[in-house]
């Protein structure tokens, strides 16, 4: 097992934003999460890497307790990748530097093997020529894309995506979505938080579907799309397909 959720809770003060959330992702799979906004995608995708602390329950990725306060959680996140909604580029540096920054101060790569990686990554999603431009320089889904290769270029061992292609407009998702396609095909485990139901079914293996802090649906891909499933999954379909 990868990634593993066993019963997890979490407040934010008073408010519960997960009830007793539990789930596992194996090597190779691909988990599209979704669910209404505000279900707790964001949240739930976050305490993956600890980005988001839980007050209950346990989460474990690649044999690491994650919210064990003994764990160096900056290491743990150096190994898995996340691509959010607005791509979170570093603005000021170019795209080759934005590529780098990350293996050299936190893997402690030197340049040049930095470089070779980086490139070779931005090359992959297409945008080689790219290389010595800023961020504001390029479109949403070319700056998502160089967020995509920013995070492969660290060898992460899974990758998490919270609604990649959202903030996009509607002719850059496809080209988002195939490089998420890609990696998929070539076995990258990963965890989509997403509403392309299209993406889901062409390369997910799992499906979680989340209401109000609480997993109501957690099956393959042909289960959530074929057979019965809760009146709030089929509702929550109906309105996106
Ligand atoms: P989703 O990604 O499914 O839209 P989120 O995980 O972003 O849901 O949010 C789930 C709930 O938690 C929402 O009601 C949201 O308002 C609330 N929430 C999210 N982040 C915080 C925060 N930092 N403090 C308090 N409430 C939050
Ligand atoms: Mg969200």
């Amino acid at each position: 097992m990868m990634i593993e959720l066993k019963n997890v809770s979490k407040w934010y003060g008073q408010f519960q934003v997960l009830t007793d959330c539990s789930t596992d992702v194996s090597k190779g799979d691909v988990m599209v999460i979704c669910g209404p906004s505000g279900s707790g995608k964001s949240t739930l995708i976050k305490t993956v890497n600890g980005l988001e602390p839980i007050q209950k329950g346990q989460i474990i990725v690649d044999n690491i307790a994650v919210n064990d306060p003994k764990t160096n959680l900056s290491k743990l996140r150096a190994r898995i990748g996340m691509v959010f909604q607005n791509f979170e580029l570093f603005p000021h540096l170019s795209i080759r530097e934005n590529l780098t920054i990350g293996q050299i101060k936190v893997l402690g790569r030197g340049a040049d093997e930095a470089n070779a990686k980086g490139l070779k990554y931005l090359d992959r999603v297409g945008l080689l020529s790219q290389q010595d431009k800023f961020p504001g320089q390029l479109s949403g889904g070319q700056q998502q894309r160089v967020a995509i290769a920013r995070a492969l270029s660290m060898d992460p061992i899974a990758m998490l995506f919270d609604e990649p292609t959202s903030a996009l407009d509607p002719e850059m998702i496809n080209e988002v979505l195939d490089v998420m396609v890609g990696l998929a095909q070539e076995g990258m485990t990963m965890m989509v938080v997403t509403h392309e139901m299209g993406f889901a079914k062409r390369v997910a293996n799992r499906i979680v579907f989340m209401d109000q802090g609480k997993i109501i649906e957690d099956c393959s891909k042909d289960d959530f799309f074929t057979t019965t499933r809760s009146d709030r999954a089929r509702d929550f379909l109906a309105k996106i397909i």
